[in-house]
């Protein structure tokens, strides 16, 4: 940029600047006490955490009394640092004084107040008087309803209502305004009165980037009649741009759906482009080629992006790469690039410049005039109820000035409202530095500097090599397939080609490294089509099992001498293998056992996980310990393989958890014995090849399915076996349990991991955000069709939020696809076979004697497709916490919903099973969150979340009770019950002489 260029941009925002009306009093408000808050939060982080929270849970308190406690659990903790005055507030609140009522009631106003500042009204007909106010200051508005994210398609529906008449009543109303030139006119003639901006996220309930184009047409489909409508009513609409990954798919729904004959002479139509990504060059460009392509013209609205840290948590959970940028004056450089690209094209472009940072508009506003273009030519987007002194500025040049304008109320605002505190009081915000901090006006007008990797997309998940035993590096979860990407969505869909190419195939059992066939053969279908064979595998008998006994007893010893960081290795090497086809065995298990893209994708991921972290604790745990500091005896601490390990695998994590106990076994040193689940022995004998061809020695691994319980009762007996790894029902793990115990080997007690059932609930609390409650019980009871040990199958709800919360679930129960889980859009496969689906069927009749059946999905006319093993979804309400479908372990998709009078209730409820695997609590009361980490008894607690999907190493997995008597799996602690701990002490003193401990070995 030429020096002139930038003095002139200096310049410019000076005189913005020299422009800006003073704030009154506080910041942002004229009511000193919102300004007072905003002041606190910004003082304290600590503290801005809290007044959060609280803005967040406020419009869910229904009494006086939950408003004090809420109060109290916030702000009167240890280590919260609120000011006197605050303290006070909440202390008197609390009372049971007279005056007690009136400080609620203070609060609750100031909270209102609060909001009022950032939302025009709590509808259209409310707002009105606002609207027209502002455009009696000179300003322009787009309105927008707050909402986004619908649970449910009854949600969405009524969403695309409001809209509807929104656009009547605005456009009848419009027509009768004063016209205000400034903001009615442009350079390319009058401007559209109305002016509307939406989220597509609300429109479409079950949208989801892994059914991009489902979602399109779903969301086109919701849109086209409120477009339609905007268009023969003059009014403008703009999409607005949300998280990341619904990036693709909104300009997508824009640009194809302006592509529709009855839209190409809508030329009010808008779109957003986000300057915070790394990539929004790209996304600019795309939208003028087809611009250019079409000959049209489209309203663009530049933002840096409300969603900065949303995006950046996640790419950090997920282990993604970052899609924003992260050194602040990099997304301001590249809002000053991509400004000057929308105003050098004016035939296709109508600028709209959103932001409250001078320089950024100043140097808009500069290049606009550089190039020619009349101040009218583009206009300014600010927020209604930020960066007041600015919006003063900005009328006073003459320029179009368009407050983008929230109606709704405060529930559905939520998220709007605490994305606007966020930026009031992020540290890098400009209005804080400019109006808090007060910086100088020289610093604020300074050009962005860019940083080294400005506008270079980090590398996505970079090939990694095995990892090197010898130097590991630290353990990190495989990153899922990001399907808001259209390279993975593709690769998804060529590996499903790919896998079902080869179909069909036979797998030999393999024992002591040679393939064997059998004369019986299995045959494995696809539960969502059992005509379709995934392949046949050998069937082994008594005979095959006394050979694989035979086969892992001969290479143990060997195994168990082979150096720990050779046998991590061969884990480390089959994770590189499975990782280079991922989506291949991802893709296998959608159709061997049915599950949809993410979850089987989430399924070959753990496997991995489970290679690299276990063989990292085997190296941890091979390193010998030194005990006690005696001179003249030398004492160490060290572990032994136990023996010939028995594997019987369950079919629902047929990759994962098979993977997961094997390789533990295997990286111990334990020769392995796998016993594949009847379904889904395909995907095993892929598991088999796979540790093979990483180098494990012959007889270490040997593959031996065989349906049915009678061979694995004859290895849980034989004398053997030393070890039994097992996951699978109640029932059987304690047949196991019993059997192994009365049949010792020769040479030990038999070891049994057993991972059992489950009967998990999750507790709703008064305060609960009903739009996470909602969504994560729907994930954590129906995915995978309920068939998870951790799956919630009760639901206890407190009294005050049990309507709300059953009226909620019920549509978003009944909003669900279930079908053919390759299908992208389904949400709910097939059950894995005709016996499961029977047993559930039994359950599902069982629940409509106990209890009221509130929802389920119908299958289609001519019904479920292919003569899939399809149960839908089933919610009862009003079940008895006693109820047989509430307390015994259904594994399908049916959830049980309890009400109870309180929290004391709710968690006896919860306890009152035999089981004790996973649980959660979806609650926004600290105290309540406190008690459950102590009360609520299960072995994966989880709070405001799902209560499925643990990860290695971040979420150990396991229970107790009946659920199970091993060590948590992907945990520091699993690899020991592979192992004996032994001890060796050596008298190291000789005729009364004791070496120096330094130069005794290890
Ligand atoms: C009319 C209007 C409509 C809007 N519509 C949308 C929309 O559809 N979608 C949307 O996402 N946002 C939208 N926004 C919100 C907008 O993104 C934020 O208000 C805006 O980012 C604040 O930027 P600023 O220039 O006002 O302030 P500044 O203080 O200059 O910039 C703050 C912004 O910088 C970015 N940032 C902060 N920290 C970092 C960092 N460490 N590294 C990199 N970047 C960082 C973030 O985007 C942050 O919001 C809209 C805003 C307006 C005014």
């Amino acid at each position: 940029m030429s020096a002139e260029r930038e003095a002139r941009i200096q310049e410019t925002a000076r005189e913005i600047f020299a422009l800006t009306r003073p704030p009154k009093q506080s910041l942002f408000s004229s009511e000193r006490w919102q300004g007072e808050m905003m002041d606190w939060a910004m003082s304290d982080e600590r503290l801005k955490v809290e007044m959060l929270r609280f803005v967040d849970v406020f419009p869910t308190l229904r009494s006086r009394r939950e408003i004090a406690r809420h109060l109290r659990e916030y702000f009167a903790r240890e280590g919260v640092a609120s000011p006197k005055v605050l303290r006070w507030g909440v202390n008197l609140a609390a009372q049971r004084s007279p005056v007690a009522p009136l400080a609620s009631t203070l609060i609750r106003s100031q909270m209102k107040g609060f909001a009022q500042r950032f939302i025009v009204g709590r509808d259209a007909a409310d707002a009105m008087g606002a609207l027209r106010g502002l455009r009696r200051e000179g300003m322009g508005f787009t309105l927008d309803v707050l909402g986004e994210a619908s649970v449910s398609e009854a949600e969405a529906a009524a969403y695309q209502r409001t809209y509807l008449d929104l656009i009547d009543g605005l456009a009848e109303e419009g027509r009768s305004w004063p016209a205000v030139p400034v903001v009615d006119d442009s350079a390319w003639g009058p401007l559209p009165r109305v002016n509307l901006s939406l989220k597509i996220t609300s429109l479409y309930s079950q949208i989801d980037p892994v059914d991009f184009d489902g979602s399109v047409v779903a969301v086109k489909d919701r849109l086209r009649p409120i477009m339609r409508r905007a268009m023969a009513d003059g009014a403008a609409l703009t999409l607005d741009l949300e998280q990341f990954r619904y990036r693709d798919l909104t300009f997508e729904v824009f640009t194809s759906l302006l592509d529709e004959e009855e839209f190409r002479a809508y030329d009010d139509a808008g779109a957003v482009v986000q300057a915070y990504l790394r990539d929004a060059d790209d996304d600019l460009e795309r939208l003028l080629v087809w611009a250019r392509d079409r000959g049209r013209r489209f309203h663009l609205r530049l933002v840096k992006g409300a969603y900065w840290d949303y995006e950046t948590v996640i790419a950090a959970q997920e282990g993604w790469p970052v899609p924003v940028f992260t050194h602040k004056p990099d997304t301001d450089a590249m809002y000053e690039t991509l400004a000057e690209t929308m105003l050098r094209h004016p035939e296709h472009v109508r600028p709209a410049f959103a932001s409250h940072n001078v320089r950024s508009l100043a140097a808009a506003l500069v290049t606009a005039r550089e190039l020619g273009l009349a101040d009218n030519a583009f206009e300014v987007q600010a927020l209604h109820g930020m960066g007041e002194p600015l919006k003063h500025a900005i009328i006073a040049m003459g320029l179009r000035l368009r407050e983008y304008a929230p109606v709704g109320e405060l529930i559905p605002g939520m998220a709007y409202l605490v994305r606007r505190l966020l930026e009031n009081t992020a540290n890098d915000s400009f209005l804080r530095q400019t109006f808090v901090e007060g910086a100088a006006v020289d610093e604020l007008v300074q050009a962005p500097a860019t940083s080294a990797d400005f506008g270079r997309e980090p590398a996505r998940r970079p090939v990694v090599a095995a990892t090197d035993p010898e130097a590991p590096a630290p353990f990190a979860n495989q990153p899922h397939a990001d399907f808001s990407r259209r390279e993975d969505r593709d690769a998804y869909n060529a590996a499903l080609a790919a896998v079902r190419g080869r179909l069909g195939r036979h797998y030999p059992l393999v024992i002591g490294g040679r393939e064997t066939g059998t004369a019986k053969r299995l045959t494995s279908v696809n539960p969502a089509k059992p005509v379709e064979v995934i392949g046949t595998v050998a069937y082994g008998g008594r005979a095959e099992a006394e050979a694989a006994v035979a086969a892992a007893q001969a290479a143990r010893a060997a195994w168990r001498d082979t150096p720990a960081r050779e046998r991590a290795g061969v884990l480390f090497r089959a994770a590189a293998l499975m990782r280079q086809e991922v989506l291949e065995l991802s893709a296998l298990m959608t159709l061997e056992a049915g599950k949809t893209r993410r979850e089987a994708n989430g399924d070959a991921d753990e496997a991995i996980d489970f290679l690299e972290y276990y063989g990292r604790e085997m190296l941890r745990l091979d390193k010998s310990r030194r005990m006690g500091s005696v001179p003249g005896e030398h004492n160490v601490y060290f572990y032994q393989p136990r023996g010939v390990a028995l594997v019987i695998a369950p079919w629902n994590f047929p990759l994962a958890i098979l993977t997961g106990m094997t390789s533990a076994a295997l990286v111990a040193g334990n020769p392995v014995i796998v016993k594949p689940a009847g379904p889904t022995p395909v995907i095993a004998a892929e598991m088999v090849r796979i540790l093979t061809e990483a180098g494990a020695p012959p007889g270490t691994v040997n593959f031996l399915p065989s349906p049915g319980g009678e061979v694995g009762d004859f290895l849980v007996r034989h004398a053997g076996v030393d070890l039994i790894a097992f996951t699978g029902s109640m029932e059987v793990g304690l047949g196991i349990i019993s059997h192994s115990a009365q049949n010792p080997s020769p040479e030990s007690v038999k070891k049994v991991v057993a991972e059992m059932g489950g009967k998990n609930a999750v507790i709703v609390d008064t305060d609960a955000d009903l739009d996470v409650a909602v969504a994560e019980v729907v994930l954590s009871a129906f995915h995978y069709a309920g068939q998870k040990c951790s799956a919630a199958s009760r639901v206890i709800v407190l009294e005050a939020a049990y309507d709300d919360f059953v009226r909620r679930l019920v549509e978003a129960t009944r909003s669900l696809r279930v079908g053919p889980p390759e299908v992208p859009g389904t949400r709910v496969g097939p059950v894995i076979t005709a016996e499961a689906k029977a047993k559930i069927e039994g359950y599902i009749e069982q629940g409509k004697k106990e209890a009221r059946l509130a929802a389920t999905v119908e299958p289609p006319e001519g019904g479920w497709p292919d003569n899939g093993f399809y149960v839908a979804p089933h919610v009862f309400v009003e079940v008895a916490p006693d109820a047989i479908i509430a307390q015994e372990e259904i594994f399908g998709p049916v959830v049980a919903v309890i009400k109870a009078r309180d929290m004391d209730e709710a968690l006896v409820i919860a306890n009152g099973v035999k089981y004790a695997l996973t649980g959660g609590l979806i609650s926004r009361s600290p105290a309540a969150i406190q008690r459950a980490r102590r009360e609520f008894r299960v072995g994966n607690l989880y709070i405001n979340r799902g209560v499925t999907g643990a990860l290695v190493e971040r979420q150990p997995f396991g229970g107790f009770k009946m659920s199970g008597i091993g060590s948590k799996a992907g945990g520091p602690d699993y690899l020991l019950q592979f192992l004996e701990p032994r001890v060796i002490t050596e008298n190291t003193m000789r005729r009364g002489f004791a070496p120096p401990d330094e130069l005794l070995e290890e």
